[in-house]
């Protein structure tokens, strides 16, 4: 991909992030985490020297390639896919600085004894499938709240920082809307238990997203494509 190009594709994407943060409040601050899936260790180079630090990968395998082609860079990495459970020790010891795909107490439970055995500790986010769609992974809205205070109370090596969504597959404005501010509902009810982080919002929708309240926004196709 052009240099030029990319650059002009992430001042554009940083003013509309500035500009929706504005919005909902002067003292809002939201991270921008540039999803790579769709490029190689050249273009997140080139957006490293733009200033970029925060990547987001969904194959543990392409984390592990990138992660190692770029090591003389410090790129806080993302995982944001599925995670199949013989790829947990893989991403343990890649270190992730977030793990934003935990969708279950059972995969918490999982790799929480791996992270003991290891001596590690991980940070994630509990994945809220707000739309309740049966293709998506997450947990329901109704057992969020319950399911994010149970892997608390029984993991001792995962750091839960907060929740993660994403929106609607629709074209319909007020079905996307829905499902973030379900999500940040649960979010503000899980902050007196240290939920920080609100991670939602994409290329179609990052705008609504922080509308409607996140603080961390994963842009991909908007930064790396057309
Ligand atoms: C691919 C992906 C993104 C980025 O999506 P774009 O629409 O390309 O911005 C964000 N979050 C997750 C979980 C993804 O898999």
């Amino acid at each position: 991909m052009d240099k030029y190009r990319l650059r002009d594709n992430f001042d554009k994407i940083v003013q509309r992030v500035e500009n929706a943060r504005i919005k909902r409040s002067e003292h809002h601050i939201v991270q921008i985490v540039a999803v790579s899936k769709y490029v190689g260790s050249e273009e997140i180079r080139a957006l490293y020297e733009l200033g970029q630090r925060a990547f987001g990968e969904n194959r543990v395998q392409d984390l592990r390639a990138k992660a190692s082609e770029l090591e003389d860079l410090p790129i806080e990495w993302h995982f944001i896919g599925r995670l199949q459970k013989n790829k947990i020790n893989h991403l343990i010891d890649l270190d992730p600085w977030l793990m934003q795909s935990l969708d279950s107490l059972d995969l918490a439970l999982e790799i929480d004894k791996r992270l003991d055995a290891k001596g590690k500790k991980m940070s994630c986010l509990l994945q809220i499938n707000s739309s309740k769609e049966p293709t998506k992974a997450g947990v329901e809205p109704e057992r969020a709240y319950d399911e994010y205070l149970k892997i608390i109370e029984e993991t001792k090596h995962i750091d839960l920082c907060g929740v993660m969504t994403i929106g609607a597959h629709s074209e319909d404005e007020n079905l996307i809307r829905q499902s973030f501010e379900t999500t940040y509902k649960i979010y503000e009810a899980l902050k007196p238990h240290g939920a920080t982080i609100c991670s939602m919002g994409m290329s179609h929708d990052f705008e609504l997203a922080i509308e409607c309240g996140s603080n961390m926004v994963r842009i991909g196709s908007l930064l790396f494509k057309d």
